[in-house]
């Protein structure tokens, strides 16, 4: 069985706990505005090109990216870094893209490293149906959880998607008492003001042992890479969040009892 990936990062340290292996899945079924990994999105092999300069001269550099890999053929690479993920209390992330859009071998791979007792996380947006949810959710040691936006249609039109599977899974986590640290993008004008105090009311009523939350500042570094893929960018001209707006949104779930960390 294999599953597209498109890049393998290795000593990663903001992935989830140690020193970890990321792993990189090219397909998702969302379309976020402000995705900054826009060539993850399509299931599929894409070439593109790249022009370098070396003394005034341009050179064009054709580039793949996503690659087929077996499972058997991840599993020794990631064996490579075993010593590292031991000694630091690390493991493997799963992130994407999504890594629940290839159920089948995603279940293959978290069995396989539950079995050589390699820590998991699954880096997602919850987005999948039930049955894969929840089957999959319980061969996993830690997910990394986003939650994007919580009124469905302002959801539905920045993502593509709405938000009441992915919140019904993440109470499915809580329930099943799964270790989670909740992800946030902060988007100015988009989801920051009424809807952060709608997410920590939502997090104490709903998932109140979930108290690790990551803000992530949007970035706008990602914009040549919406051209590179010829995927339109929604969001061009978007202001990143000011010191200040990070901090208010840090400071509303730090008042509620939150352990809050700035990025990944
Ligand atoms: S879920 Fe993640 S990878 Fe998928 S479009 Fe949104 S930001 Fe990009």
């Amino acid at each position: 069985m294999k599953a597209l990936i498109y890049d393998i990062k290795r000593f990663a340290v903001h992935d989830g706990p140690g020193i970890r292996t990321t792993i990189f899945f090219k397909g998702c079924p969302l379309e976020c505005w402000w995705c900054h990994n826009p060539e993850s999105r399509r299931a599929e092999i894409e070439h593109t090109q790249k022009i370098n300069k070396l003394d005034g001269k341009k050179f064009t550099t054709q580039i793949q990216t996503g690659k087929p890999w077996k499972v058997e053929d991840l599993m020794k690479e990631i064996r490579k870094e075993k010593p590292f993920m031991f000694e630091s209390g690390g493991g493997v992330t799963l992130s994407g893209g999504e890594p629940l859009f290839y159920p089948e071998y995603l279940e293959q791979v978290l069995d396989a490293l539950r079995t050589e007792n390699i820590h998991t996380a699954i880096d997602t947006s919850g987005y999948a149906s039930e049955e894969i949810f929840t089957r999959l959710a319980l061969k996993a040691d830690l997910f990394l959880y986003d939650i994007k936006h919580m009124n469905n249609d302002l959801h539905k039109k920045y993502t593509g998607v709405g938000n009441i599977t992915i919140l019904k899974n993440l109470e499915f986590l809580h329930k099943s008492r799964i270790p989670v640290i909740i992800r946030f993008p902060l988007i100015p004008g988009i989801n920051d003001g009424s809807n952060v105090i709608e997410m920590r009311n939502y997090l104490l009523d709903y998932c109140p042992e979930f108290k690790e939350i990551h803000i992530l500042p949007y970035h706008n570094i990602a914009s040549h890479k919406y051209r590179q893929f010829g995927i339109e960018n929604k969001m061009p001209g978007q202001t990143e969040p000011s010191q200040r707006q990070i901090n208010d949104v840090k400071n509303t779930f730090m008042e509620s009892g939150f352990l809050v960390k700035i990025g990944g």
